[in-house]
């Protein structure tokens, strides 16, 4: 695997949200084909040139050098770093990506700092054992529970149902999880039951959910904006009904807000 070194880790994010973040990875071996919103971004600044480019990774050799110069400056402003929003940081067949991001916790959290985390790979599985920070919150990303769908737009990552299996087990070792339900596809591109799959993650502490963007497909289907104001209610409905923490994306419901409140009788959604 290839190495790159920065200037500079830590950065406030404009994703809603999250607080701080880290990129430490630079490409991914998964190759989600939605399209990932990261490789896009990669192509636009020049950083890859082709797809086969973005599945693989170079990793950042000085982080965690940078990090223990960053981290007493800053570390009074942050609330919480956010790994990552351009890579995956427990991508599948790349240990070393692993490991480096669990030294990144862990450094990060010695300034009592929590992090939250979010991948299409598998955490390690005695991820309690690292002394990891009890607040650290730890999620995976589905957005639908089919082999098919799977193989066809997230080629090279975990299955989704051992996805589900990895977060349940370290959900029992009393870690926080949550779920990433974003890119979902409108019907045209693949048509699921939205319940089935908020079923068999119920058991997490909070539900992020929201739209595909970047595919003709989905501006196609013509009835797309009713359709992701209504599954923006059934995520809400459910997470209200099973105590679960939620966040609708921005751009995901285009109902007046204020409609949506009367709709739902949400307190939550604010
Ligand atoms: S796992 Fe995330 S970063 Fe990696 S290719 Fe898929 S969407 Fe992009």
């Amino acid at each position: 695997m290839c190495d790159i070194t920065r200037k500079s880790l830590l950065y406030k994010t404009g994703v809603e949200y999250g607080d701080y973040t880290i990129n430490h990875i630079e490409g991914c071996f998964h190759g989600c084909k939605y399209p990932c919103y990261a490789m896009l971004l990669s192509k636009r600044f020049g950083r890859i040139k082709t797809y086969n480019d973005w599945l693989k990774p170079k990793i950042v050799v000085n982080a965690l050098d940078l990090l223990d110069k960053e981290l007493p400056k800053l570390a009074d402003k942050i609330s919480s770093v956010h790994l990552c929003f351009m890579s995956d940081p427990f991508m599948m067949n790349h240990p070393e990506i692993t490991e480096l991001s669990l030294n990144i916790i862990r450094k990060i959290n010695d300034f009592g700092i929590r992090i939250t985390s979010l991948t299409k790979g598998r955490y390690p599985s005695d991820l309690i054992d690292y002394g990891i920070n009890k607040a650290n919150e730890y999620g995976i990303s589905l957005v639908a529970c089919n082999a098919n769908f799977v193989r066809l737009y997230e080629p090279n990552a975990q299955k989704w149902h051992l996805r589900i299996k990895n977060l349940e087990g370290i959900h029992r070792q009393g870690v926080k999880t949550w779920v990433s339900i974003e890119p979902f596809p409108t019907p045209n591109i693949f048509r699921q039951n939205l319940d089935e799959l908020l079923n068999r993650v119920a058991f997490t502490k909070k539900i992020v959910f929201g739209r595909l963007n970047y595919n003709k497909n989905t501006s196609l289907y013509a009835e797309h904006r009713q359709y992701y104001n209504e599954c923006s209610i059934q995520v809400a409905e459910f997470c209200n009904k099973y105590g679960i923490d939620f966040h609708i994306k921005e751009g995901t419901i285009t109902l007046p807000r204020v409609l949506l409140k009367q709709k739902l009788h949400l307190k939550k959604y604010a």
